[in-house]
């Protein structure tokens, strides 16, 4: 009994484990080769889901999860793109219209100057642009060494503000500064300097002249809080996440009259980031914009400086 009917035990045992093993695996070959269908340019469609409660219900969700988070960073690159050849284009196409107007008759050595300074200007507008993008993309690349000292946040935004304090007196704004002393902050200096310019320099812009720019810091528990406060058309709430983003602008024609580029924010909220903080902007009393940089305060003495490769933040 037992040599005739091991053998045979031992075929059924075998084929039975082979058909248990297929029914499982089919499954995953079948969501494999989904997977493989699903490429660069068809990042919308998704791996089906027969049962959602088994393992390989819940992994095909887990790689839908990931198929959608690719595609929202594809189209975030792509919009990046397009919205970067946009902005190069339109300086080369000035400098064109400059040349071609330039060499269509003969002009007056005068005039000849007059539009190599035009073209110059929109060379300085390009390499402005290009320095800023180049800037942005170390930061993603996460190649940034930030250079972290031990910084009074009041001081160093009072003089930001009397560097720009000739841009407000230009359109008669006054500046009110008004710091608490001693609260310090564990930040590079030069990256949370340009931070703060960005905003305050905004304020200076999108507000109307002759109005008044609140400028505060103080601290509040263990967060240094800087406060720009101005008199300005405001952020309506649905733009105020987008208002970080790369080339968002609110009123196109208004920024580029001012020489904006769309970029003072997206760094502006790197610099910050970088440096451990956040940067929100909110309704102000009298419909104007209020943007709050927040950083962790740093309890150890002025002076202290140390050396850190950047931390690449997820999402960008
Ligand atoms: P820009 O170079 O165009 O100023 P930013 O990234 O600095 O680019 O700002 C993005 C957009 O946000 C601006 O074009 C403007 O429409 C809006 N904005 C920024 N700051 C303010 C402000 N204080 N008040 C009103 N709108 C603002």
């Amino acid at each position: 009994m037992l040599v005739l009917g091991l053998p045979v035990v031992v075929v059924l045992a075998g084929f039975g484990g082979y058909v248990l093993a297929r029914r499982a695996l089919t499954p995953i070959d079948h969501l494999a080769s989904e997977a493989r269908r699903i490429t660069a340019e068809r990042l919308h469609e998704r791996l089906s889901v027969p049962n959602q409660h088994d393992e390989i219900g819940r992994l095909a969700a887990v790689i839908n999860d990931a198929f959608a988070r690719l595609e929202s960073s594809f189209e975030q690159l792509r919009r990046f793109t397009a919205d970067a050849s946009h902005e190069l284009r339109t300086p080369l196409s000035v400098i064109r219209g400059i040349g071609e107007v330039g060499l269509g008759e003969t002009r007056t050595p005068a005039e000849y100057k007059e539009a190599m300074g035009s073209m110059l200007e929109e060379v300085d507008r390009l390499t402005n642009l290009v320095d800023t993008l180049l800037r942005l993309s170390h930061g993603d690349a996460g190649t940034v060494r930030l250079r972290r000292e031990t910084i009074d946040l009041g001081e160093l935004t009072r003089e930001v503000a009397v560097s720009l304090g000739i841009l407000a007196e230009e359109r008669n704004q006054h500046l009110a500064v008004d710091v608490v002393p001693g609260v310090s902050v564990s930040a590079d200096r030069l990256v949370l300097r340009e931070s703060i310019t960005n905003v305050i320099d905004n304020a200076i812009k999108y507000s109307p002249p002759a109005s008044s720019i609140d400028i505060r810091v103080h601290a509040d528990g263990h967060q240094a809080i800087l406060t720009v406060a101005d008199r300005g058309p405001g952020i309506a709430s649905e733009h105020r996440v987008r208002i970080f983003d790369r080339f968002f602008r609110l009123d196109e024609a208004r920024s580029r009259d001012n020489g904006g580029t769309g970029l003072g924010l997206a760094i502006a909220k790197w610099a910050v980031e970088a440096n451990g903080g956040q940067i929100s902007v909110d309704g102000g009393v009298d419909g104007g914009a209020i943007f709050r940089i927040v950083l962790p305060i740093d309890a150890t003495p002025l002076g202290n400086v140390t050396n850190m490769p950047l931390v690449r933040e997820g999402g960008r």
